[in-house]
């Protein structure tokens, strides 16, 4: 067993990237809530985690119940503050990576700003939070609108086709979390 489980909670996102990671994944490991105890990180990722916001925030409650000591960071494309289950996992994360994908839209660009706002209202000294841009998208008009503070790091994303290589330190696996 590694030391990293890069968790797939849902397999569902309301996106349509091409080349997508989840095409070619094969066979992913289906786990029980108690094997996500085991690991020393854990990386929540989908599809798209925040489409079941509220179970993702009641499931890092039930791992630090159970005393999970680990670090929980969170992969998503799609936070609006002005909801309750994605302003409540920006208080229990110990960090996030937040993506802009190629096939944006204007929402995309108000959540993003809307987020970054957000993160300057917030207590973030313990949160490490990472923008990443589609690099596809460096020509785009939207960079004029872009606020890029308070991000500790926003960089552009180079997609590399088919090849989604994971660390050498992490394993794939899939917790159902919507099953529960
Ligand atoms: S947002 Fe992520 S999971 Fe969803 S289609 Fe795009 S690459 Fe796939």
């Amino acid at each position: 067993m590694k030391d990293v489980a890069r968790v797939i909670v849902t397999y569902d996102c309301p996106r349509n990237c091409p080349n997508c990671c989840n095409e070619h994944i094969g066979d992913v490991p289906e786990v029980k809530f108690e094997d996500l105890l085991k690991y020393k990180e854990l990386v929540i990722t989908g599809g798209e985690p925040m489409m079941i916001g509220a179970r993702v925030v009641e499931m890092i409650h039930r791992l630090r119940q159970r005393r999970y000591k680990g670090r929980i960071w969170l992969y998503t494309a799609e936070l609006n503050v002005k909801r309750w289950p994605d302003k409540a996992i920006l208080q229990v994360v110990d960090g996030f990576t937040y993506t802009l994908h190629y096939e944006y839209s204007q929402r995309d660009i108000t959540l993003l700003n809307r987020l970054t706002d957000h993160l300057g209202e917030i207590d973030t000294t313990k949160m490490n939070n990472r923008l990443l841009i589609d690099s596809r998208l460096s020509s785009e008009s939207f960079w004029t609108e872009l606020k890029l503070d308070n991000w500790n790091s926003a960089k552009l994303l180079v997609w590399k086709d088919d090849k989604c290589p994971l660390p050498g330190n992490e394993e794939l696996i899939f917790y159902d979390l919507e099953r529960e």
